[in-house]
């Protein structure tokens, strides 16, 4: 298959979990447990199907390096145990990491909270030619934040600014300032690996029993839990606001590993063929100018 082929069919993979405007979208129609038109006994076929898939990315990030035009982020989102840093793990184990950043987003520091909240994602924004990976971004200031409302009350923002409105105008901003980006050549490309309730307590209680995994666990993870409905309502509500065609989400049924893998890896060749991406050309003067070399090496 060759590499427009391959772009074909992952876009053709991809497609069911893309959401590009948001008006209808609701998180009911997208079961965490499906695996599309593959079982369980097709696992390894899929193993292999993302195989290529992340050697066609190796490829196309290859043309993205050397075009130096566009650039391109990845954005996951997830609740704990969705499996986040795995997805990131293999799906980006064929890149060049010369031409790949990943940024961790924590809850924010003091330096960080002197600033608009914008502000420490912009200083991480992947540079043209490159891709850009965060895991968690700017959207947790319209999911977990809003989930807990205290939060908010301590990022120093003015009180006259706080009014009911505050989340219609955070998405308002998300939206223009990802119009802003893809107007300037940043492929913009989010996740959200959709988890359900039932399958993050069987992962919790693994990494409870499992002494190598103890060290994932936090109370705190188990905390948010509590939290559920009110996540799932955060999510529903900044993917119908925030997807557009410019910057569309791919919710990810994020219950079998490696069903998720599979998609994001096709979702990301999608958005990588999308940018038409070719070699630089070599103009007369260039061609001229590497026989010249030629010809000197030769005669060394
Ligand atoms: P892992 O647990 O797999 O290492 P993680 O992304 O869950 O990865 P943690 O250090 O466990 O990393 O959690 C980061 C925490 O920071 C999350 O609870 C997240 O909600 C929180 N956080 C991120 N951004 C913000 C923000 N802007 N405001 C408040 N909390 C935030
Ligand atoms: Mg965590």
């Amino acid at each position: 298959m060759n590499l427009q082929e391959i772009i074909k069919r992952c876009g053709k993979h991809a497609a069911p979990y893309r959401v590009d405007g948001g008006k209808k979208f609701q998180l009911k129609d997208h079961d965490p447990g499906d695996t599309g038109h593959l079982h369980e006994s097709d696992k390894e076929r899929a193993k292999k199907d993302m195989e290529r898939s992340v050697e066609a990315m190796a490829a196309l990030q290859e043309r993205l390096y050397a075009q130096d035009k566009w650039a391109v982020l990845l954005i996951f989102q997830a609740m704990d145990a969705a499996g986040k840093d795995g997805v990131i793990k293999h799906v980006m184990s064929g890149i060049n990491p010369q031409g790949c950043q990943v940024y961790s987003f924590k809850s924010p520091s003091n330096e960080e909270l002197d600033h608009d909240y914008l502000w420490r994602c912009t200083k991480s924004l992947p540079e043209r030619g490159r891709i850009g990976i965060f895991n968690r971004s700017y959207y947790e200031e319209v999911l977990v934040v809003r989930v807990h409302p205290e939060i908010l009350k301590k990022q120093k923002l003015p009180t006259e600014l706080i009014t009911k409105h505050v989340w219609k105008e955070r998405y308002e901003d998300i939206r223009n300032f990802e119009q802003h980006l893809a107007r300037n050549g940043v492929a913009i490309c989010k996740f959200f690996l959709n988890v359900s309730r039932d399958e993050q307590k069987r992962r919790f209680l693994d990494r409870l029993e499992n002494p190598d995994k103890q060290w994932k666990f936090s109370s705190a993870d188990a905390r948010e839990r509590q939290c559920w409905t009110d996540y799932m309502a955060a999510y529903e509500e900044t993917i119908q606001a925030t997807a557009t065609k410019s910057a569309p989400w791919y919710v990810l049924p994020a219950d079998h590993k490696w069903f998720t893998r599979y998609i994001a890896a096709a979702a990301i060749v999608e958005t990588l063929g999308a940018l038409h991406l070719k070699f630089p050309e070599v103009d007369d003067a260039k061609k001229a100018e590497l026989a010249q070399v030629d010809k000197l090496l030769r005669k060394e």
